[in-house]
């Protein structure tokens, strides 16, 4: 025979949350009332994303819990903060997401970032062809993906990449590097300052 071990238990707990206006319409069932509650109550869902499922189809799964802003997918995980530093996402006020060595068919691990109503313009997000040159973009405004996109090159980067000339005046003073990029293929950049060729991803 079971033993009850709070026998005299009559006082109610007070609920955790009880002012806090948690979910005011539904009510909640209180503990410690033998058993007797129902487990088909549906539990009040926690926002999005809180509830993601892990499992090999999550990719569409992680996408689509955004309702409104950007998806940023298949982040190489080396490069996760590199691009959270390019897009200046530790100051942003939205709410940011961010998933760190999810599996990945195309790349083994990836990362992924969502941004809830946040946009970025072009010229933002092509920055991130430097760190992370295959990303994918996903537009989402009210629950509908509108534009799905890739980075590229933009034509000038500045502050990104450091000059590989010990004598340019950029890696002797304190300023922005500054280049123009002469081949979108190949990744080729020249200094502004000193000619400098270089190749981007190396
Ligand atoms: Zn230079």
């Amino acid at each position: 025979m079971k033993k009850t071990l709070s026998q005299s238990h009559t006082t109610p707990l007070p609920r955790e949350g009880q002012g806090g206006g948690v979910s005011a319409s539904t009510p909640l069932p209180r503990e410690g009332q033998g058993g007797g509650v129902s487990a088909s109550t549906p539990l009040p869902r926690e926002g999005q994303g809180g509830g993601v499922s892990e499992s090999g189809a999550s990719r569409s799964l992680i996408v689509s819990a955004l309702d409104h802003g950007t998806v940023i997918d298949h982040i190489p995980c080396d490069r996760l903060f590199e691009v959270i530093n390019l897009l200046h996402l530790d100051q942003m006020t939205s709410k940011v997401t961010i998933g760190f060595n999810l599996k990945s068919h195309k790349m083994g691990t990836k990362s992924i970032i969502k941004i809830a109503d946040r946009f970025f313009t072009d010229d933002e997000l092509n920055q991130l062809s430097v760190v992370a040159p295959n990303v994918t973009l996903t537009i989402i405004r009210d629950y509908e993906v509108v534009e799905k996109k890739q980075v590229c090159l933009p034509d000038e980067l500045r502050g990104i990449v450091r000059c590989n000339n010990p004598k340019c005046i950029t890696n002797n003073e304190p300023m922005q590097t500054f280049f123009h990029v002469t081949n979108k293929q190949t990744g080729i950049i020249r200094c502004h300052y000193c000619n400098h060729e270089q190749e981007l991803r190396k």
